[in-house]
């Protein structure tokens, strides 16, 4: 058996022109247009491909994006400065800091200084906490990606079992919280598993949606797989090939050729969640100038 392959990129395509659309028909009939303000701290090569990723996307969808960029050596309190300046921006609806700061910089000073109403990461305590009680609030991108991920492809989440691996605040913590939720896209059994967890290998074979965001390649190979399972692999990792113009690859956290033999359907990397992880912030963008409009 070979797994049907998820197609986060093409799912994220269709979701995007669905966005562009309702961005014009939001700047129609009340002449906002979303504002997305974007601060990227150093050169850290990831962090500047992801943003500039970004950027396009908003431009693409129609969306006005502001884009801060600043040496590595920058203060955190010109951070927050900066930050407060956007909180106060109307042309602004949502706020996106890249992470990892440099060590210098409190990130969570700097996420904490973000308006929860402009938090489209959905990283800040207050939306974090919202999101914790089924209250109204911003889901965190990824973890969002993924669910809308499984709901388009039809994968039934509820009464299943779901293995997450990795316990991180931006992806592992949250995606099992909304894999938990009494909700479309929820109601499944959660397991976390992190490097604490013994025997990784006995929790992953129960799972029927596996979601590995372990940031190792490898750490789930296909005897590893549930036979008929739902994989999702969150992970991004440059493996250096120097047969590659940029002189890497990137792979996943699963190692796709062994696990597509055990799995019915897999993401591949990239084009998987990464696509969707983007789409996912317009969507919140979107969001929050909607809910600007209606103050
Ligand atoms: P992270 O903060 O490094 O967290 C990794 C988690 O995995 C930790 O909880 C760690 O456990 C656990 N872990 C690591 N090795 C393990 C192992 N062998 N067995 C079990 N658990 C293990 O990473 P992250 O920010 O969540 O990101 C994870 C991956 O997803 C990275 O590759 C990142 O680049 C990628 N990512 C992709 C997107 C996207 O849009 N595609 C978005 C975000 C992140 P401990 O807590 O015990 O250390």
């Amino acid at each position: 058996m070979s797994a049907e392959i998820l197609n986060g990129k093409s799912l994220a395509a269709d979701m995007r022109l669905d966005i562009a659309s309702q961005v014009a028909d939001l700047k129609e009939k009340t002449g906002i247009t979303p504002g997305l303000g974007v601060i990227l701290v150093g050169v850290d090569p990831a962090s500047t491909s992801y943003i500039t990723a970004k950027e396009r996307a908003c431009e693409e969808a129609g969306m006005y994006s502001e884009d801060v960029r600043l040496p590595a050596e920058t203060t955190e309190n010109e951070i927050l400065a900066l930050v407060q300046k956007m909180n106060n921006d109307p042309k602004i609806n949502g706020i996106l800091v890249q992470l990892p700061l440099p060590k210098h910089i409190s990130e969570s000073a700097v996420i904490n200084a973000i308006a929860p109403e402009k938090d489209v990461d959905g990283f800040t305590p207050v939306n974090v906490g919202r999101m914790m009680i089924g209250q109204t609030c911003f889901l965190p991108c990824t973890p969002h990606g993924i669910i809308q991920m499984l709901l388009k492809a039809g994968v039934e989440t509820s009464g299943k079992n779901a293995v997450v691996v990795g316990r991180s605040n931006i992806v592992g913590k949250p995606v099992a919280q909304l894999l938990m939720r009494k909700a479309e896209g929820g109601n499944a059994t959660v397991t976390v598993c992190h490097t604490g967890t013994k025997d990784l290998k006995s929790f992953t074979l129960q799972a029927d949606i596996l979601v590995v965001a372990a940031g190792r390649p490898n750490t789930v190979t296909g005897d590893m797989i549930k036979p008929g399972a739902t994989v999702i692999d969150v992970g991004v990792n440059r493996i250096p090939d120097e047969t590659r113009p940029r002189g890497y690859r990137l792979a996943g956290d699963v190692d796709f050729e062994s696990a597509k033999e055990r799995a019915s359907l897999i993401t591949p990397v990239p084009g998987g969640v990464g696509p969707m992880t983007i789409t996912m912030l317009l969507y919140n963008t979107l969001e929050s100038a909607r809910r600007a409009t209606e103050k």
